[in-house]
């Protein structure tokens, strides 16, 4: 049994099986990534459009690929055909391009917005209250092609776990509010994907329903 594999089964044997897990494979070559489909994993997760682009080629077609980093606008157009998800959706701007190119290719992409809950300026996403005036304006009746699946965050990066606790309440407590706002009888509004390979098992605590996975599966990125 390869390390990635005995790393997923590990991993899997500590989370509820409801919990998804989203195997980050940025950096990490093409073979790792199939050790860790031919245990079963599904859904991996990029950060670069063109390192994904080469490595989507070389899996099995019903691997599903979700971007969860920041994707400029003018790159939607290359995996508008194939991205399963964009959980890393951060302005208003990028919505509406990928609702335009979903369209294009005749589907409807599903996407978790991003929302700001770490201290540090440097993590990307929207504040509660853009997400409510996003959706309380445009998002409902104009966008067709985009199938609005939940929310997304980074904690902060810190050892004080009552921190990394708070901040993930935060948006679990953000997805309760938006969802009975906006979303009391729609389905795919139903994923809060926090927590990493350092802070999982709180993300958990909190109410993550998506887990997002690299160093813990494929070892240490150099
Ligand atoms: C790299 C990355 C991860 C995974 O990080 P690990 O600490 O290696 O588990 C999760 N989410 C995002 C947005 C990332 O960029």
């Amino acid at each position: 049994m390869s390390d990635i594999t005995a790393n997923l089964n590990y991993l899997k044997a500590g989370i509820p099986a409801s919990v998804k897990i989203v195997a980050v494979s940025k950096t990490k070559p093409v073979a790792d990534i199939i050790k860790a489909y031919n245990a079963g994993q599904r859904i991996f997760g990029e950060n670069r459009v063109k390192e994904l682009l080469i490595k989507k080629d070389q899996l099995p077609a019903d691997t599903e690929w979700h971007m969860i980093g920041h994707l400029q606008s003018n790159k939607v157009k290359d995996i508008a055909s194939f991205i399963s998800m964009i959980q890393s959706v951060d302005s208003l701007k990028l919505l509406r391009v990928i609702d335009s190119e979903a369209a294009k290719c005749r589907r409807r992409i599903k996407c978790l917005l991003q929302l700001h809950i770490a201290e540090e300026e440097t993590k990307t996403g929207f504040s509660f209250q853009e997400l409510t005036n996003l959706l309380s304006s445009v998002v409902q009746r104009e966008l067709v092609n985009t199938r609005i699946c939940g929310l997304m965050g980074m904690a902060t990066f810190t050892d004080d776990q009552e921190q990394i606790h708070k901040e993930f309440r935060s948006l679990a407590s953000a997805f309760r509010s938006l969802k009975s706002d906006f979303f009391a009888d729609n389905k795919d509004f139903s994923e809060i994907s926090m927590g990493m390979s350092g802070d999982y098992e709180i993300a958990i605590n909190e109410g993550s329903t998506m887990i997002r996975i690299g160093s813990l599966i494929f070892g240490e990125r150099n």
